[in-house]
Protein backbone atom coordinates (compact mmCIF):
# COMPACT_ATOMS: atom_id res chain seq x y z
CA UNK A 1 0.00 0.00 0.00
CA UNK A 2 2.36 2.78 1.03
CA UNK A 3 4.70 1.77 -2.11
CA UNK A 4 1.46 2.69 -4.19
CA UNK A 5 0.89 5.78 -2.37
CA UNK A 6 4.79 6.71 -2.99
CA UNK A 7 4.11 6.27 -6.90
CA UNK A 8 1.20 8.52 -6.95
CA UNK A 9 2.86 11.01 -5.25
CA UNK A 10 6.05 10.90 -7.55
CA UNK A 11 3.52 11.20 -10.22
CA UNK A 12 1.64 13.87 -8.90
CA UNK A 13 4.65 16.23 -8.61
CA UNK A 14 5.52 14.95 -12.16
CA UNK A 15 2.38 16.80 -12.91
CA UNK A 16 3.00 19.89 -10.85
CA UNK A 17 6.66 20.54 -12.33
CA UNK A 18 4.72 20.47 -16.13
CA UNK A 19 2.01 23.08 -14.63
CA UNK A 20 4.55 25.36 -13.97
CA UNK A 21 5.71 25.36 -17.77
CA UNK A 22 4.59 28.93 -19.03
CA UNK A 23 2.09 28.11 -21.68
CA UNK A 24 0.42 30.49 -22.53
CA UNK A 25 -3.47 30.41 -23.68
CA UNK A 26 -6.13 31.72 -24.79
CA UNK A 27 -8.02 34.35 -22.36
CA UNK A 28 -11.48 33.17 -24.24
CA UNK A 29 -13.61 31.11 -22.01
CA UNK A 30 -13.30 27.49 -22.52
CA UNK A 31 -10.58 27.54 -25.08
CA UNK A 32 -7.40 25.91 -24.42
CA UNK A 33 -5.71 26.55 -27.54
CA UNK A 34 -2.04 27.92 -27.06
CA UNK A 35 -2.12 32.12 -27.54
CA UNK A 36 -0.85 34.00 -30.54
CA UNK A 37 -1.70 37.25 -29.97
CA UNK A 38 -1.36 39.60 -27.40
CA UNK A 39 -3.95 42.17 -26.64
CA UNK A 40 -2.72 45.25 -24.74
CA UNK A 41 -5.68 47.51 -23.52
CA UNK A 42 -7.74 49.36 -20.99
CA UNK A 43 -11.03 50.88 -19.87
CA UNK A 44 -10.26 54.71 -20.18
CA UNK A 45 -13.80 55.32 -17.81
CA UNK A 46 -12.09 52.74 -14.64
CA UNK A 47 -8.12 52.94 -15.45
CA UNK A 48 -6.02 55.36 -15.56
CA UNK A 49 -3.64 56.32 -18.50
CA UNK A 50 -0.45 54.19 -17.80
CA UNK A 51 -2.43 50.94 -17.05
CA UNK A 52 -2.32 48.33 -19.48
CA UNK A 53 -4.15 44.78 -19.31
CA UNK A 54 -3.49 42.11 -21.29
CA UNK A 55 -5.65 39.22 -22.80
CA UNK A 56 -4.28 36.48 -25.14
CA UNK A 57 -5.86 35.21 -27.94
CA UNK A 58 -5.48 32.38 -30.23
CA UNK A 59 -5.81 32.86 -34.28
CA UNK A 60 -9.18 31.85 -34.10
CA UNK A 61 -10.54 34.38 -30.80
CA UNK A 62 -8.41 37.35 -31.59
CA UNK A 63 -11.51 39.22 -33.84
CA UNK A 64 -13.87 38.49 -31.16
CA UNK A 65 -11.92 39.19 -28.25
CA UNK A 66 -10.97 42.25 -30.33
CA UNK A 67 -14.44 42.98 -31.17
CA UNK A 68 -15.37 43.16 -27.73
CA UNK A 69 -13.33 45.88 -27.16
CA UNK A 70 -13.69 47.61 -29.97
CA UNK A 71 -17.71 47.85 -29.72
CA UNK A 72 -16.56 49.77 -25.98
CA UNK A 73 -14.51 51.88 -27.87
CA UNK A 74 -11.42 50.55 -25.22
CA UNK A 75 -7.80 51.52 -26.27
CA UNK A 76 -6.15 48.72 -27.07
CA UNK A 77 -2.92 47.45 -29.35
CA UNK A 78 -2.38 44.04 -30.61
CA UNK A 79 1.08 42.24 -30.26
CA UNK A 80 2.72 38.76 -31.03
CA UNK A 81 2.49 36.88 -27.89
CA UNK A 82 6.08 36.38 -27.55
CA UNK A 83 6.85 40.09 -28.24
CA UNK A 84 8.01 41.88 -25.21
CA UNK A 85 5.48 43.48 -23.38
CA UNK A 86 4.77 46.82 -24.31
CA UNK A 87 4.31 49.34 -20.86
CA UNK A 88 3.59 52.86 -23.03
CA UNK A 89 0.45 54.04 -22.45
CA UNK A 90 -2.32 53.24 -24.88
CA UNK A 91 -3.06 55.72 -27.38
CA UNK A 92 -7.01 56.58 -27.60
CA UNK A 93 -7.22 55.92 -31.67
CA UNK A 94 -5.52 52.76 -32.37
CA UNK A 95 -3.93 52.67 -35.86
CA UNK A 96 -3.90 49.51 -37.24
ZN1 LIG B 1 -9.10 30.88 -28.32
Amino acid sequence: MSSGEFDLRSRLRGFLVEDQAPVPQCSRAACNNAAEYRLEWRNPRIHTEDRVKIWLACGTHLDFLRGFLDTRGFPMRIADVHDPVNEEPIRDSPNY
